[in-house]
């Protein structure tokens, strides 16, 4: 997931599983019709994402917003076509992160089952070699009263978390193409943690896009 950098603060961050959640507990025209899907344990269909996504951009847009970061969407092609017929999309940055780095990343988290935190007790320090610089991820440690109610999510398994990347890497490649051929996609290798990444990331930004607000990350 993209955190919401302050540089962006003033711009909404929109991730669609919060407007799916949002939904289904309004009384909102497709809120029944989602119950059902979720219930049934069925996955949320494209259209229903799409229709629920541009709801939310006409509403901002009357409100006055003049942009948008999307968070983790589109995932698939058709998404990504849909997503074409409904607005524009100045910028994709596809945010990449070293397969060892993310399974180290998946395999030390920790949620607490009294407050629901999230922590991270893997510390990832890959040092640079054969050209490939060096990764520095610090671990984020619970506070001592949630450490003896650390739990793992019983899906971060080495097998499960790996099978998770081999679909994400399968369905994300004909996404990222996508937006190459239109000259959209700003590939962006994390050096690390949010405080090593984003002053990169912003160079990034100003360097390649200079006069495109951002729109869609
Ligand atoms: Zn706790």
């Amino acid at each position: 997931m993209l955190p919401v950098f302050p540089v962006f603060s003033g711009i909404p961050h929109i991730a669609t599983g919060d407007l799916v959640r949002e939904e289904l507990n309004s009384s909102g025209t497709l809120s029944s019709q989602l119950k059902e899907i979720v219930n049934q344990g069925q996955l949320v269909s494209d259209e229903i994402i799409i229709s629920l996504l541009s709801k939310r951009l006409e509403a901002g847009e009357a409100k006055g917003e003049s942009g948008f970061i999307l968070d983790g969407f589109p995932r698939t092609i058709r998404q990504a076509e849909i997503l074409e017929g409904v607005t524009d999309v100045d910028l994709v940055v596809n945010l990449k992160l070293r397969e060892e780095a993310l399974l180290a990343k998946c395999l030390g988290r920790r949620i607490c089952n009294h407050c629901g935190g999230n922590y991270n007790i893997a510390c990832i320090d890959i040092k640079g070699e054969n050209g490939k610089p060096g990764i520095y991820m610090a671990p984020l440690p619970a506070p001592p009263q949630c450490v003896p109610n650390l739990i793992q999510r019983a899906d971060d398994t080495e097998e499960v978390v790996k099978e998770r990347l081999r679909i994400y890497n399968e369905t994300s490649r004909p996404v990222e193409e996508f937006y190459r051929n239109r000259r959209k996609l700003l590939e962006f290798e994390l050096p690390g943690g949010i405080p090593e990444a984003w002053p990169k990331l912003l160079e990034a930004l100003n360097l390649d896009h200079k006069d495109k607000h951002i729109a869609a990350a």
